[in-house]
């Protein structure tokens, strides 16, 4: 059996550079899940369709193959902010879920590569797709210290953008992700919450690997 670290939290909240760099450490495969939905979302927008379509989305979604995955999730298309819109609007679909749920749990149970281990970071790690993971942590940070880090990332890359528009779209994403129906982001009853507000990069990797190492199979690790 893999050993599984589940990491859940908001956007920009700091979880995908953590859930990196512990993977690099303890030698874990890692699978940012983000970027399934991400996907998802990419393909509609390329068909040009409504991504509330409820049906269109679930139809692109259980047409993912591991191959396409790879290939579209290597697309510098993923990370524009409106391929994450069209992503928190189509993981909103029950069947969107659904038809994502057994590449995440195949990858959480063999890792890729004979990795000991996994680190999946999303919104529902925790809670749906891996509820039994030995270590879940919940990552958090207030909202304007999200909007800023964001600000930051878009300007470092030389996308023109303001804090105001960032920050609503972050309460946007936000309120669709924690408000709808289907495994909404919540922490689950059992994670490490982390509050990286006031923390650098290298204070919450400490704590971060502090409580994973607190937990069963991973003392030594
Ligand atoms: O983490 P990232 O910002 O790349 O995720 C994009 C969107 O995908 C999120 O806003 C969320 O709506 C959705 N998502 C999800 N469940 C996950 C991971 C991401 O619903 N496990």
């Amino acid at each position: 059996m893999s050993l599984v670290i589940a990491i859940d939290g908001p956007a920009a909240s700091g979880k995908g550079t953590l859930a990196r760099r512990i993977a690099a450490t303890l030698g874990f495969a890692h699978l940012d899940t983000g970027g399934l939905y991400r996907a998802v979302g990419l393909v509609r927008l390329r068909q040009g369709g409504d991504p509330a379509d409820a049906v269109a989305a679930a139809v692109a979604a259980r047409s993912l193959t591991p191959d396409s995955i790879g290939t579209l999730t290597a697309d510098p298309a993923l990370r524009a902010d409106e391929t994450a819109r069209a992503a928190s609007v189509v993981s909103a679909v029950p069947a969107v879920r659904a038809a994502l749920l057994d590449f995440q749990r195949d990858f959480a149970r063999t890792p890729p590569a004979g990795a000991a281990g996994a680190v999946l970071d999303g919104r529902d790690i925790g809670t749906v797709v891996c509820p039994d993971a030995p270590a879940k942590l919940f990552v958090t940070a207030t909202t304007e210290v999200r909007a800023e880090r964001r600000l930051k990332e878009l300007l470092g890359r030389g996308i023109g953008a303001i804090y105001a528009d960032v920050l609503k779209d972050m309460l946007d994403r936000d309120a669709r992700d924690s408000q709808r129906a289907v495994a909404p982001l919540v922490p689950a009853a059992d994670a490490f919450l982390l509050d990286t507000s006031s923390l650098d990069a290298e204070q919450a990797f400490d704590a971060a690997m502090t409580f994973i190492r607190s937990r069963p199979g991973f003392s030594g690790r």
